[in-house]
């Protein structure tokens, strides 16, 4: 714990030993080419995507922003497995991941984390978190057990392994399951607003934590977000997307080194790109909130 306070005052990572992620060899590119979707084409007819295009590199962290019902976590279910697209494709390496006549399916190189929470109430931490590698991974509990405590150590916990999700705050809970996700070694985190329901103390808390967790992993992130400070402190890249019918409207480079610190939260650079996100999703918000108005009325 004190090592991560530690990262929090200073942004400096603590040393590693990253024998666990070879983080050399990145994986977990996407390229999501004309993406659309129709919920109900012969029914209600719902497009919620639209020639939804981008290119997210292996290890990329990229955020994703726009107004309430733009078809944010639609793309996310896609690149999950849990629904099909109706227009255009998306690979993962090259590889087809979702395409009209292969629809997705849900796979270990896709980890999803919501802000719901999925862990298992009846296990213990250690039991949720050794989950997949000795069911699906083919690790032994030992070995498992051993990833397990090393990975919780480096969020911040230690000594929680014996307690049961509901003895938890939310951003222990969320941080269990980040540490779920990645000790499955996938090759793309997908999170769709993990942190919404959180005080700040704890929200700024747990971006630290998983700053900490991307650094060492690598691990390519899609990061679904209402909050622009978090979009721009996390990522390399904010995508913004327009209202429904969503696409991407604009892309915006984070220029801000790793490892990230609190202190670039005020920092020039930062204002400036906050500028010109808010400026960006609010005009795709009124276009949102006009919308519905019609759809209402
Ligand atoms: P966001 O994550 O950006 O808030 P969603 O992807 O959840 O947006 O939803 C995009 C649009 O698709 C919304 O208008 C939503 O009501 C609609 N939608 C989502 N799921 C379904 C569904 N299963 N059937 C019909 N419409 C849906």
């Amino acid at each position: 714990m004190q090592a991560i306070e530690e990262s929090i005052k200073t942004g400096k990572i603590p040393n590693h030993d990253n024998d666990s992620f070879d983080t050399k060899v990145k994986q977990g590119a996407l390229s999501i080419k004309n993406v659309g979707k129709i919920y109900d084409p012969e029914g209600v007819h719902v497009e919620a995507l639209a020639n939804c295009s981008m290119e997210i590199g292996a290890g990329e962290f990229v955020a994703i922003v726009g107004p309430s019902g733009c078809g944010k976590s639609t793309l996310l279910n896609i690149m999950a497995g849990f629904d099909n697209l109706t227009q255009g494709e998306i690979l993962l390496d090259k590889e087809p991941l979702a395409t009209i006549d292969q629809p997705p399916s849900p796979g270990p190189d896709r980890v999803v984390v919501f802000q719901s929470g999925a862990l298992f109430p009846w296990k213990t931490v250690l039991e949720n978190v050794i989950y997949g590698p000795v069911t699906q991974g083919g690790m032994s509990i030992d070995k498992a057990k051993l990833r397990a405590k090393e990975m919780l150590s480096r969020v911040g916990l230690t000594g929680i392994e014996d307690s049961y999700p509901g003895q938890l705050s939310s951003g222990m809970q969320r941080r269990v399951e980040i540490t779920r996700a990645l000790i499955n070694n996938p090759k793309i985190l997908l999170l769709d607003e993990p942190y919404r329901a959180m005080d700040t103390v704890t929200k700024g808390a747990s971006h630290q934590y998983l700053l900490e967790l991307y650094d060492l992993t690598q691990k390519t992130i899609f990061f679904i977000t209402h909050d622009l400070d978090e979009a721009l402190y996390l990522s390399d890249k904010v995508h913004i997307m327009t209202s429904r019918p969503g696409y991407i409207k604009k892309s915006l480079a984070v220029d801000l080194p790793r490892p990230r610190k609190l202190s670039m939260l005020t920092s020039k650079e930062f204002m400036e790109m906050k500028a010109e996100l808010v400026e960006a999703v609010h005009e795709e918000a009124i276009k949102a909130f006009k919308a519905g108005e019609r759809e209402m009325a």
